[in-house]
């Protein structure tokens, strides 16, 4: 039952929850590095402050959240006051990835809680640094009847999916999320499936070429291109594509210096797996810049590539790393056969100053989100909903809608007794002519 004292409960756990990351931050920080060298700076920026801001705001904000909201009543059903109840759907399974391996097991999990859930969290087994820690954070800050960290790979999420869950939260691959909507309804259970995709970057003639070189890079270097949002491939207009690449050539430059794999500033890939799938996607592209590797280090340079073909592997998968496909195109039309080719992209990021052409794209396109003139920063707005569309996902969460998405939305009329209109019951008789009248006025 959702009652005052439990929402000040959960608030006391997310405080508790609030607190111990706090005193593991450096600990956190430590992990990633160690999971696939991840920069400091990006740790603190999209992991640990991430998640601390996330459980701030949810802290701040739950009283309101969970409080029934009262909605504006129908006039057919006077007198009455209607409500919106948010009740909590039970036991919830969260299956996490490993790219930004703290922040997509914790945001989940700090909403699941804040809508009253118990939850099981998975996270990855690929980033086992980090999952170490977040079992330890989880195990001090809850007690195991409430929310509890079950490590493993695949086989042991394939044994959590077997069983009946209230709701499932994924974030992955689109295969996975296949299986994952597959187990989930077996039991019908509810699910957000926040997938991925090809995420495209048009930059048109009009655009302010340095500025948007800068952005792109910068979408594309963090976290090593391992971002679910970062650019996949530029489609830029033939007449400025020799002097885009010149800058995006030098903005990677001026990030990570001339040779990145000395830049404390660029992470690694997580595994040989991933790094081979990454060397292959190289081979047989014609390379404008870096293409350099180092399977020892699982070192990927951020390297551009020339106009690979629409049958090449580097554009018939996610890339998930920094390869960045640079296409050319000269009208709308071209445009419209390389984005239409593929499955609803997570994002879509379009560069230009021309408010028509960016407005036309808009509407014409079908993605999760997106930004004009930048790169991933739309996940930065808790206001905005963070989800795909199609085969990049199912359902948006962030900020309150992390909240909403964990609560069932419960639809309470409270009627008034002190009147009875009596023209709904049967005999109906004459009533037909009065209710038309009646319908008419509403
Ligand atoms: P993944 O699908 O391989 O793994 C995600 C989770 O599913 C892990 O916990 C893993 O153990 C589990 N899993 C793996 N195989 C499974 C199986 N056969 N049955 C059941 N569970 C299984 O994804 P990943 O490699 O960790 O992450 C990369 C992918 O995630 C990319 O496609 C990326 O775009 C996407 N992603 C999406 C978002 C988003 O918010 N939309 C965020 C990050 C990553």
């Amino acid at each position: 039952m959702v009652n005052q004292s439990d929402i000040s409960t959960r608030k006391e756990s997310l405080k508790k929850l609030l607190q111990v990351i706090i005193n593991h931050e450096e600990a956190i920080i430590k992990a990633l590095y160690d999971d696939f060298k991840k920069p400091a700076f990006e740790a603190v920026l999209t992991e640990t402050n991430y998640v601390i801001s996330d459980l701030k705001e949810t802290i701040k904000n739950i009283n309101s959240w969970a409080k029934p909201k009262k909605v504006r009543s129908s006039i057919l059903n006077f007198p009455s006051s209607d409500y919106i109840y948010s009740e909590p759907y039970g036991h919830v399974l969260i299956l996490a990835p490993w790219n930004y391996p703290f922040q997509l097991a914790l945001c989940p999990l700090v909403a699941a809680v804040a809508a009253g859930n118990k939850v099981t969290l998975k996270p990855s087994e690929l980033t086992p640094n980090t999952s170490h820690i977040i079992s330890k954070i989880i195990s001090e800050a809850f007690a195991v009847k409430d929310v509890v960290v079950i490590t493993g790979d695949a086989t042991v999420a394939t044994q959590l999916l077997s069983k009946r869950w209230d709701y499932i939260f994924f974030t992955g691959s689109v295969p996975v999320g296949k299986i994952v909507a597959q187990a989930a309804a077996v039991h019908l259970t509810p699910v957000t499936l926040e997938l991925g995709g090809k995420s495209p970057c048009i930059v048109d003639e009009t655009a302010d070429l340095q500025l948007s070189a800068r952005r792109i890079v910068w979408g594309k270097i963090i976290n090593a291109g391992q971002t679910c949002v970062a650019p996949d491939y530029i489609m830029v207009h033939q007449k400025v594509k020799k002097e885009f690449t010149t800058y995006l050539i030098q903005e990677i430059e001026k990030a990570l210096g001339t040779n990145p794999e000395q830049s404390p500033d660029f992470a690694r890939i997580v595994n040989l797996k991933n790094w081979q799938r990454l060397n292959d996607l190289l081979s047989s592209e014609t390379i404008l810049y870096g293409g350099q590797t180092n399977k020892d280090t699982l070192y990927i340079a951020p390297t551009l590539l020339d106009e690979p073909k629409s049958t090449s592997p580097v554009m018939n998968e996610e890339i998930f790393g920094p390869i960045l496909p640079i296409l050319s195109f000269q009208s709308k039309i071209d445009l419209e056969r390389i984005i239409k080719k593929y499955e609803k992209p997570l994002a879509l990021y379009i560069f230009s100053s021309n408010k028509s052409f960016i407005d036309e794209l808009l509407h014409n396109y079908s993605f999760g989100g997106g930004c004009v003139n930048d790169t991933v920063v739309h996940l930065v707005n808790n206001r905005l909903p963070f989800g795909g569309v199609g085969h990049s996902g199912l359902g948006a969460y962030h900020g309150k809608l992390s909240f909403d998405i964990f609560s069932h939305k419960k639809a309470i009329v409270k009627r008034g007794t002190w009147l009875d209109l009596p023209i709904r019951y049967a005999p109906y008789n004459e009533k037909l002519k009065m209710i038309r009248k009646l319908l008419k006025l509403i």
